[in-house]
């Protein structure tokens, strides 16, 4: 048996007709960047995800560059993030002139919120945690550091569509967050998208000014902004999407459950483990091994395909790295060699998960037997 990592033919096999007649459509219009589907599309984007306003952007990269540009973060200051994550979350602080000062990750793989505050000094103006692989961080006590602290507060969602806090959803607890449609992600364009969303008015202004060389109306800038917009066929494939998101969303818990069910039978390895409060879209399954490596490869002889995310933390990568940052972020460190990203995806189906655990436990020495059919 085929197992890949991720399936993007089946989304388009099951919305072919929609997608192929919304893309000739912008064709025929020749509504290639901005117009009336990506004002749609912010629209429906902002409602589903809780927030007043959706802005959207290029990328995911250029989502997080310009929120953090328009809330003024520049040369002197520092922003305190995660350890593990995408490059995007720090090399886009680095990008407006800031420091990006990293913090270690909890045992749910996201900010240690109890590192946070020792990391705060006269230069810190935010902090950007990331909801990493699809896992809401500890929110309630990052927006209290902030408010307590007078710092901003602006949220990576790249990998949490529609993910919660206590019921709250992700990027609505600071003045903004980013989101990213590159085509794996949880909604994913046919090429780069990202948006980002927030409840502030002013700020959202700002924004949708900077995106677009500093300007609301031709010819007027405000000021000097990017080259940033959302094209008319990422739009016109985003809105075909969207009605489906959740029900996806919804599969993809469904096969975090079962593998959570079939794999806490083999005391080798440690499922995703879930904070109280948090919501989990899934849009990984990150699972921890010690004989990892070896896992890997015997999974991929036996057709299965797996991901590492991210094979080095943030603070070990050479633009970072300072001599002792492996006793500074001792579990980001760990995790790098431990962690295995296994098969996730909505179409996924239940025989392939089956097969995964199967694959897993005999590499384990665990006798599947017939405990690992679920009825
Ligand atoms: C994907 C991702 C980004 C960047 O998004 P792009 O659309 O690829 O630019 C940023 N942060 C995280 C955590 C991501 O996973």
């Amino acid at each position: 048996m085929q197992v890949p990592f991720v399936d993007l033919r089946a989304q388009y096999a099951q919305l072919k007709a929609q997608i192929d007649t919304a893309i000739h459509e912008v064709i025929d219009e020749c509504a290639f960047v901005g117009g009336r589907r990506v004002s749609e599309f912010e629209r429906a984007f902002a409602e589903i995800s809780g927030a007043k306003h959706c802005v959207a952007v290029a990328n995911g990269t250029d989502a997080i560059y310009i929120s953090l540009k328009m809330l003024g973060i520049g040369v002197g200051d520092e922003v305190i993030t995660t350890a593990s994550s995408w490059i995007s979350t720090s090399e886009t602080i680095t990008q407006t002139g800031a420091v990006p000062v990293f913090v270690d990750v909890d045992k749910y793989f996201n900010i240690d919120v109890t590192a946070i505050r020792s990391k705060i000094n006269d230069r810190t103006k935010a902090i950007l945690p990331v909801h990493l692989y699809g896992q809401a961080a500890q929110m309630v006590e990052i927006a209290k550091i902030c408010s307590d602290t007078g710092l901003l507060l602006l949220e990576d969602c790249a990998q949490a569509h529609l993910s919660t806090f206590d019921g709250q959803p992700v990027g609505t607890f600071g003045a903004a967050g980013t989101f990213s449609f590159y085509p794996g992600k949880n909604l994913g364009a046919y090429g780069d998208a990202g948006a980002i969303i927030t409840n502030d008015d002013e700020l959202a202004d700002k924004l949708r000014m900077f995106a677009n060389h500093g300007s609301l109306k031709k010819h007027e800038h405000y000021l000097e902004g990017m080259n940033s917009r959302l094209d008319g066929i990422q739009a016109a494939v985003l809105l075909a999407k969207l009605p489906w998101l959740q029900e996806w969303t919804a599969k993809r818990q469904q096969n975090a459950r079962r593998y959570d069910e079939l794999l806490k039978e083999i005391p080798a390895l440690t499922v995703p483990q879930i904070r109280q409060g948090s919501g989990h879209v899934y849009h990984l399954y990150v699972i921890r091994i010690g004989k990892r490596d070896g896992l890997r490869e015997y999974l991929s002889s036996n057709g299965i395909q797996t991901g590492i995310h991210y094979p080095r933390a943030l603070p070990a990568l050479p633009p970072y790295a300072r001599t002792g940052f492996e006793r500074e972020y001792p579990n980001a460190i760990r995790y790098q060699h431990e962690i295995l990203s296994l098969p996730m995806f909505p179409e996924l189906t239940h025989e392939a998960i089956d097969y995964v655990v199967t694959c897993i436990a005999e590499y384990c020495g665990v006798d599947t037997g017939n405990t690992y059919v679920i009825a």
